[in-house]
């Protein structure tokens, strides 16, 4: 039976000792109210909240997770170095090894730099630009998420910094070719860096594929400009391609941002970089207490491994599909029809005729108790510990929580911490 009591007894704890009793992108304050905040564990593709409910996991750490939580060849090899040291006077080999790896799994790179979170990985990256160009401007897509850093944290979400953080970053469209050009043409001369994700990935959003032309005149203008091409690579890579995710539309960047996944878990990002960027990078002063901590980086040497030769890809997008087969098929079954948006290893899903979000909302609650842990808002990652019976159990437990939503639906009411958050994006 479903309960969440020791999660609301944590709660009120934390309100007395962590400013808003959590903070940041897991925070639950906009998720329904059953979502737990606290967890007790992880394995492959099952967590369990601090209650005890086990779910099976289709947010994978908010992408993280990519072989499975405690997956044993990774804490072996992160416990392996763990033994010798982690934090030392300086980096182990095992930097170089990491570095090696990387330079030869993303082809667009020559070299690597580690840090600790995608947001330092996006702010060296817009530094290197600058350092390598000697200019000030930064073109951004409007609404893309490239961390929480006074010039790049959502406009929505910035109070306590400041207008002149940001007054060197530009906003284009995604997709949208002419709005770069346009920038290109507006502040001639003034471009450090064009920054793309791989591909439309908003919250409350459907998500969309990069277009050719937009992608193509990206690249071609910062060719003719001498700006860099920065591919935000934190939140979709190795999720797309063993590679830089552009590298499947055939456009090599200048720089990627890679973070999340590629030590499956353990805290490291990094900046990638072609050869002609490589002396900027050298000059440039970035660092951080634990950036070169080895325990992290013994975790990314043995994950790239893995990626580099196994199957964890197509399995990833067997047991997507599969998902997003199983879900289409019992919501129509139900009487719901959803947008399933994106590749299907990091989905969005969205309900049909749900404007305000209710059904949506309703539904991942219900999954919730049946078992299945979604997201209502946020696109979701699939993670290589997916079986195809986990994928069934998932889809079982949102056939159940239609089932639920079905029979109520006349009854659902508005979500009330989302009206702040409509009203906030409307006087935006
Ligand atoms: N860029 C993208 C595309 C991201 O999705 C994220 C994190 N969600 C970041 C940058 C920032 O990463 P971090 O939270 O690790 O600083």
């Amino acid at each position: 039976m479903w309960t969440n009591a020791k999660n609301a007894a944590l709660r009120e704890r934390a309100a007395r000792v962590i400013p808003g009793g959590m903070y940041g992108h897991m925070s639950t304050g906009l998720l329904p109210k059953e979502y737990p905040q606290f967890f007790a564990r992880g394995k492959g593709c099952r967590i369990w909240d601090v209650d005890g409910n086990e779910y099976v996991d289709f947010m994978s750490a908010f992408g993280p997770n990519l072989l499975g939580y405690c997956d044993a060849g990774i804490d072996a090899a992160a416990q392996q170095q763990q033994a010798l040291g982690d934090a030392l006077n300086g980096p182990g080999e095992v930097m170089v090894e990491l570095a090696e790896q990387f330079v030869d799994t993303v082809s667009h790179a020559d070299w690597a730099m580690f840090c600790k979170n995608g947001t330092d990985a996006t702010t060296m990256a817009m530094v290197v630009a600058r350092a390598h160009t000697g200019r000030p401007i930064i073109l951004a897509a409007e609404g893309a998420y490239h961390g929480a850093a006074p010039w790049c944290v959502p406009k929505t979400r910035s109070t306590g910094t400041l207008p002149e953080e940001r007054a060197h970053v530009v906003y284009y469209s995604y997709n949208d070719a002419q709005s770069l050009t346009d920038a290109f043409r507006k502040h001639e001369g003034r471009i450090a860096a064009v920054f793309a994700t791989p591909f439309r990935h908003e919250v409350f959003s459907d998500q969309h594929d990069p277009d050719l032309e937009y992608a193509t005149a990206a690249r071609r203008l910062c060719d003719e400009s001498g700006a860099l091409l920065v591919i935000d690579d934190v939140r979709a890579g190795f999720r797309l391609a063993r590679d830089c995710s552009w590298s499947r539309i055939g456009i090599a960047p200048d720089l990627s941002c890679w973070g999340k996944c590629f030590a499956n878990g353990y805290p490291i990002s990094a900046l990638l970089g072609s050869d002609h960027v490589r002396a900027a990078a050298a000059k440039i002063f970035v660092t951080g207490s634990f950036w070169f901590a080895a325990v992290a980086m013994a975790a990314g040497v043995a994950t790239l491994r893995r990626i580099k030769e196994t199957d964890y890809l197509e399995r990833m997008q067997a047991t997507g599909q599969q998902l997003r087969d199983g879900l289409a098929d019992r919501a129509k079954a139900h009487g719901f029809s959803l947008r399933q948006t994106g590749p299907v290893v990091m989905p969005q899903i969205l309900f049909n005729d749900d404007p305000d979000f209710r059904l949506g909302y309703a539904w991942t609650a219900e999954c919730l108790k049946q078992g299945a842990f979604f997201h209502p808002y946020h696109n979701m990652f699939i993670c290589a510990a997916h079986t195809a019976a986990d994928v069934d159990a998932g889809i079982a437990a949102a056939d159940r929580a239609f089932e639920a939503v079905r029979r109520k639906r006349g009854d659902i009411q508005p979500v009330p911490q989302l009206s702040h958050l409509f009203k906030t994006l409307a006087d935006a």
